[in-house]
């Protein structure tokens, strides 16, 4: 088998800041030991998240110079309408700023106080937007999406008998719907199977219940369906794709991820009345329904992007990243959540860093060392982000200590990740010797983007 190469060449380029261990470790002490802290000129490999943080093609930057600005029933606007509706066959289309505004907008214009919303998991966005319109969030991936090491070629599945038997305690009426999201995010970016969008949708058929996609990351999970789905192999990811959506009542996507934008999302639905409440809230809080809070060039990008994001030659460069990523990674020794889901590698700083105790935080140590050695920014999942009551006594860790290498889209090339590689191995060499971390200084929410750490002195 050939070389898998990147289908693209470069036609601008954007300096890396490179930098030296000892202005490193000044710069991390100055940001408290918190990498969300470190403004990205002291950053030289960016692995914090994929989240709008891709590189736009050729095509996008022509369709930028299309942008009409026009406020009402602009060409952008039609353009985005016409490839959303061919992708997802949706009757009605609305664009927002970015994800978590469609989830605001849906929540408040579907939710009750009471209601109770099933998922293979909720995005963290996703659930703080259900539970401030007074409902709650159900996460029921299958068993093997939360065993970091079972083998499962579609962990982001969601566990259908389990949602057949939570519908029949809790009663259909107080589930106003069920999200799918795809991929995975919460649980490792693991795909879902087009058998189990399937089979959840028959599942709810007969009480009505509506189903709806977190689509952020649709076309990876198209593309791993084709990949590992038995009779999907010969299939466009486009086909694959509108049959995923065929199965939706509605679908709610941040274009910063799988639309290979810097910013975006939609909503889009079939039914008429939902539109309408959508349409009122939209215009309140975000724009004009044409635009959403868009400039007409975002629309313009994210158009293109969509439809780049289904190219096979695009998909086969991106999913041979995160696979060599995770041959090398493995071949160090580094124990990592398998199979590696479509766009980031977990390690498991638990395992890892067996020496220091979740609440001294091996993820932060992990965080923290991998930036000191390469300058490389990647991002704890751990008991500092998902801890439970922090700051209220008595506090829990999380179930695990993750560490994530989060990979941008048309970003990094071959060597950036031989160099990610090569920074890892001093780290291997050396975990017994890294200490952990304690919080020095908290907000009483969402503390992992800025609470302060300090090296916990273990030896006087
Ligand atoms: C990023 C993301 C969101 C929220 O989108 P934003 O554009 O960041 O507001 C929702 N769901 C999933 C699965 C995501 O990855």
């Amino acid at each position: 088998m050939r070389t898998i190469i990147e289908p693209f060449r470069i036609k601008m380029t954007e300096p890396l800041p490179l930098s030296s261990r000892e202005q490193r470790e000044e710069w991390l002490r100055e940001a408290h030991y918190n990498i969300f802290s470190l403004p990205s000129s002291r950053v030289t490999i960016d692995l914090l998240t994929d989240s709008g943080t891709g590189t736009m093609s050729t095509q996008q930057w022509a369709a930028l110079m299309l942008g009409d600005e026009s406020y009402a029933g602009s060409q952008s606007w039609f353009r985005f309408r016409d490839t959303v509706q061919r992708i997802t066959g949706f009757k009605h289309i609305f664009p927002v700023h970015q994800g978590r505004a469609g989830e605001r907008i849906f929540s408040q214009t579907r939710l009750k106080p009471g209601q109770v919303v099933l998922g293979n998991g909720h995005f963290d966005t996703t659930r703080a937007n259900i539970e401030f319109a007074g409902a709650e969030a159900i996460d029921l991936v299958i068993p093997e999406g939360r065993d970091l090491a079972a083998d499962h070629p579609f962990k982001g599945n969601l566990d259908v008998e389990r949602l057949r038997k939570t519908i029949g305690e809790l009663g259909p009426e107080r589930i106003p719907f069920v999200i799918l999201t795809l991929t995975n995010n919460t649980f490792g970016g693991q795909p879902v199977s087009l058998a189990n969008i399937r089979e959840t949708r028959e599942a709810l058929k007969p009480h009505g219940i509506p189903l709806i996609l977190d689509a952020a990351r649709y076309a990876e999970n198209a593309y791993l369906i084709y990949q590992r789905e038995a009779g999907q192999a010969g299939r466009s990811l486009l086909d694959i794709a509108q049959e995923i959506f065929s199965y939706a009542d509605a679908a709610l996507m941040s274009a910063k991820k799988d639309g290979l934008a810097n910013i975006g999302g939609f909503f889009a639905c079939h039914n008429d009345q939902w539109a309408e409440e959508f349409k009122n809230l939209l215009i309140l809080t975000e724009g004009f329904p044409t635009y959403g809070g868009l400039a007409g060039r975002d629309l313009e990008v994210i158009a293109v992007g969509l439809l780049e994001a289904l190219e096979m030659e695009y998909q086969v460069y991106r999913h041979a990243t995160v696979e060599y990523i995770e041959k090398k990674f493995l071949q160090l020794g580094l124990p990592l959540v398998q199979p590696a889901g479509g766009h980031a590698i977990y390690l498991d700083a638990g395992r890892f860093l067996p020496h220091i105790p979740p609440l001294q935080y091996p993820g932060i140590t992990l965080v923290n060392e991998v930036y000191l050695e390469g300058g490389i920014r990647t991002v704890e999942l751990g008991s500092v982000m998902f801890g439970q009551n922090p700051g209220a006594g008595q506090e829990k860790p999380a179930p695990f200590e993750l560490v994530r290498f989060t990979f941008p889209r048309r970003v990094y090339t071959q060597s950036h990740f031989d160099y990610i590689v090569e920074v890892m191995k001093p780290i291997r060499d050396r975990r017994a010797s890294m200490q952990g971390y304690r919080i020095v200084r908290q907000p009483p929410f969402l503390r992992h983007f800025s609470a302060h750490f300090a090296p916990v002195q273990n030896k006087p």
